[in-house]
């Protein structure tokens, strides 16, 4: 299984950065975690062909995770989509991607898809399959709008990740990411620590009882890029893949 970067960086455009997506696929699994406003052109641009995609998470309601699904939508349509698609998300799912649709592309929401397409809302701590796919998700912690906020631990061919999502420090992501094969957090700033934003300093704190097998950082501030040659630890960039 790999996981590929199809975009890693923040609602900012820090570094030049595609907004947040995550494409992972294996014998059995092809999905995204996240879809920012950029995800579609960072597909197209690393030759990934949208049809073959089963199911999309979405972490929470920030454009930089979530406002892609429109075009990703338009593009199936356009592309004369059969198979079907999941996209799963936390409560208010649907409501939330009805109006980002209207928003974008008036009376899109109302569009008869080809595809059968199934929204499907999801409650912390309640584990749920999709195809080979298990996905528990953990509340996090990131301000008071754009929410509900989940981190996700997935589990899929004998392996698991965990994706914190945003979200400044909180002990769920202990079990969250607890000796996971990949442990994707957040590291915004390195040590200034704010609200709902993780920095470096204090994930490294914790990372003794979390214990990831793999830990990449990503959604990095321009502080963060400035320091990517002295960092300790491996950081995301748009297109780097990861074995899983
Ligand atoms: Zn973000
Ligand atoms: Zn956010």
């Amino acid at each position: 299984m790999n996981l590929q970067f199809v975009g890693c960086g923040d609602a900012l455009g820090s570094g030049g950065r595609y907004n947040t997506c995550f494409h992972v696929t294996g014998d059995q699994v092809n999905f995204l975690i996240d879809c920012g406003a950029s995800s579609l052109p960072a597909l197209k641009k690393l030759g990934i062909t949208r049809d073959g995609i089963d199911l999309i998470l979405i972490t929470h309601f920030h454009g930089d995770h979530f406002g892609g699904l429109p075009f990703v939508l338009l593009d199936a349509q356009f592309t004369r989509r059969t198979r079907p698609l999941t996209i799963a998300g936390p409560l208010g799912l649907k409501q939330k991607l009805a109006a980002l649709m209207e928003a974008l592309f008036e009376h899109s929401s109302k569009t008869q898809q080809r595809f059968a397409l199934e929204i499907v809302e999801l409650e912390p701590q309640q584990t749920r399959r999709f195809g080979a796919v298990t996905v528990t998700p953990y509340p996090v912690v990131h301000g008071e709008s754009g929410g509900p906020f989940l981190a996700y631990r997935i589990e899929a061919e004998g392996r698991t990740l965990t994706y914190s999502a945003d979200t400044e420090w909180t002990d769920t992501l202990i079990p969250a990411a607890r000796d996971a094969d990949l442990f994707i957090c957040e590291a915004y700033y390195y040590d200034r620590v704010v609200k709902n934003h993780l920095d470096l300093k204090t994930l490294e704190k914790h990372l003794p009882e979390i214990t990831p097998k793999k830990l990449v950082l990503t959604h990095m501030s321009d502080d963060m890029l400035g320091r990517l040659d002295q960092l300790q630890h491996l950081a995301a960039s748009d297109g780097l893949v990861i074995e899983l």
